[in-house]
């Protein structure tokens, strides 16, 4: 017989194509300060720098590797370079990047305890870890007789959704999965928080109508007593509160919702409270910023995202519930083809019963690297350094009369306008986006356009955000 025929790749190739990669990765992070941070290409410019048709026969890896230099990274937003300052960031580092490609290269799909108990048993862990290193309540623990549980998702909006999914059945004492909503339920957040909540109202089957925007006060945080009030008129309606979302560190100017009060009520009126600290979660590594999750004991579920401010690469997102039973019964289906006997026995987790998703990659390796790279110490001294140089940046903002801050910034953004209205700072942003040398995005506070700088990204120093206040303060010059 012929020997079998095999286009795939043999272990020698993938080592000096590996090679190749992991030195192009490291050439990329040396050499990443003088790409353009945003990307400058025209609508439509990468897809002519490809071939109309894919090809028939297989092509050398040295021709792959030279189009992502000449095809794709022209296309690149660099969200990796240190003067990225834009939305909020979305971390990478040498320790998630090689915990991530060794995700890859075992290949595991872990939707099952049995599918492979290390990827279940090893997130559970890491989860576990980080209840204790951000100072989070006990009662969120997988780990000894603790009734709640943790569990990596792809993003806090999917966190988000699940907790609104298993709220509603608790609410409805899991008849809605049955038989589907009533349009009876009602959801709160403020005004400012993320579009997340009201895209999992809308995929929950609550309905947009359904969600309240609670108004926020002058530091654009919800305001509880209009919580309690609009509460009380919906019940008074015959409607039927279920779900409250608070935002520790929201989107648009880093606000932080009271959650003492707002907890409060929600045990008051038996409504879930779920709280969103995506962005500002991280800020909890370090004792001295723990009080913006003060009254995180009252919470039903909580998330934030390691993707974002944690050096772990995209996607990375941790949800707890303090019930994981809800959680479960909500999302829990056992088809026949799943069954086993570790299922059975009641002893392990499956962790394709707490998220939307089947299916599920070996994620917490990355995470795993990441802590054990850095140690607690080494992620409290980048969590702090961001906020001390942010603050330094507010310092220099406030400092320069042309222009005023627009929001309070407590952790590492900085929302500052120029004095000279919405089409000066609209002109400012684009001119300093289209340079090349910096990247700083916008928000709407109180009806005005309002620049956002975030400080977030792994290898951002002091250097960076002098040049960048350099770089503003010369074409405010210019306006
Ligand atoms: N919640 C907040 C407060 C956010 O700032 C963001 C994203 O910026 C999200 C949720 C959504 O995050 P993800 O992309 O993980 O869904």
């Amino acid at each position: 017989m012929s020997p079998e025929k095999s286009y795939h790749m043999t272990p020698e190739q993938f080592r000096q194509h590996g090679r190749a990669v992991v030195d192009w990765i490291a050439d990329y992070y040396e050499r990443i300060e003088t790409l353009p941070v945003l990307s400058q290409v025209e609508p439509g410019q990468v897809r002519q720098g490809l071939p109309a048709a894919a090809p028939a026969a297989g092509e050398s890896f040295d021709a792959i590797l030279q189009d992502m230099n000449k095809v794709i990274l022209p296309g690149v937003t660099h969200w990796q370079s240190p003067n990225f300052f834009a939305y909020f960031p979305a971390n990478a580092s040498g320790p998630s990047i090689l915990g991530d490609l060794l995700s890859s290269a075992l290949g595991v799909q872990g939707m099952l305890w049995a599918t492979s108990p290390a990827c279940t048993e090893l997130e559970s862990h890491v989860l576990d870890w980080l209840v204790t290193m951000l100072g989070l309540p006990q009662k969120f623990l997988s780990s000894n007789s603790s009734s709640g549980g943790d569990v990596i998702q792809d993003t806090a909006s999917s966190a988000s959704l699940c907790a609104m999914l298993a709220a509603r059945e608790r609410a409805t004492n899991y008849r809605s999965n049955r038989r589907g909503g009533d349009g009876k339920l009602v959801a709160y957040t403020s005004n400012q928080a993320h579009s997340s909540i009201e895209k999992a109202a809308m995929v929950a089957g609550i309905g947009m109508d359904n969600l309240r925007l609670i108004e926020v006060d002058e530091r654009f945080a919800m305001q509880p007593e209009a919580l309690a009030r609009q509460i009380q008129r919906d019940r008074q309606s015959g409607l039927v509160p279920f779900f409250v979302s608070a935002t520790v560190g929201t989107t648009s100017s880093n606000a932080l919702d009271p959650l003492p009060a707002i907890g409060t009520i929600c045990r008051e009126n038996g409504l879930w409270f779920h709280v969103d600290a995506a962005m500002s979660g991280t800020a909890a590594l370090c004792p001295e910023f723990r009080y913006i999750q003060d009254g995180i004991e009252l919470a039903d579920s909580y998330t934030f995202n390691p993707h974002k401010w944690m050096f772990t690469n995209f996607d990375c997102n941790c949800f707890y519930v303090a019930d994981r039973k809800a959680l479960i019964d909500t999302l829990s289906i056992l088809p026949e083809y799943l069954r086993n006997q570790a299922t059975e026995s009641g002893a392990v987790f499956d962790y394709r019963d707490w998220h939307i998703p089947l299916g599920r990659r070996f994620r917490s390796l990355k995470l795993w690297f990441v802590i054990r790279h850095y140690g607690v110490e080494g992620l409290q001294y980048h969590v702090r350094r961001h906020i001390e140089i942010a603050q330094q940046f507010a310092e220099w903002v406030k400092q320069d009369e042309r222009f005023e801050m627009a929001a309070p910034a407590p952790l590492n953004l900085v929302c500052f306008r120029h004095r000279g209205g919405d089409e000066s700072n609209q002109l400012l942003m684009d001119r300093l986006n289209r340079s090349g040398d910096l990247y700083l995005t916008h928000t709407r506070l109180n009806e005005r356009f309002t620049l956002r700088f975030c400080v977030g990204q792994t290898h951002t120093g002091l250097r960076h955000v002098q040049n960048a206040w350099r770089r503003i303060q010369e074409e405010a010059g210019k306006l």
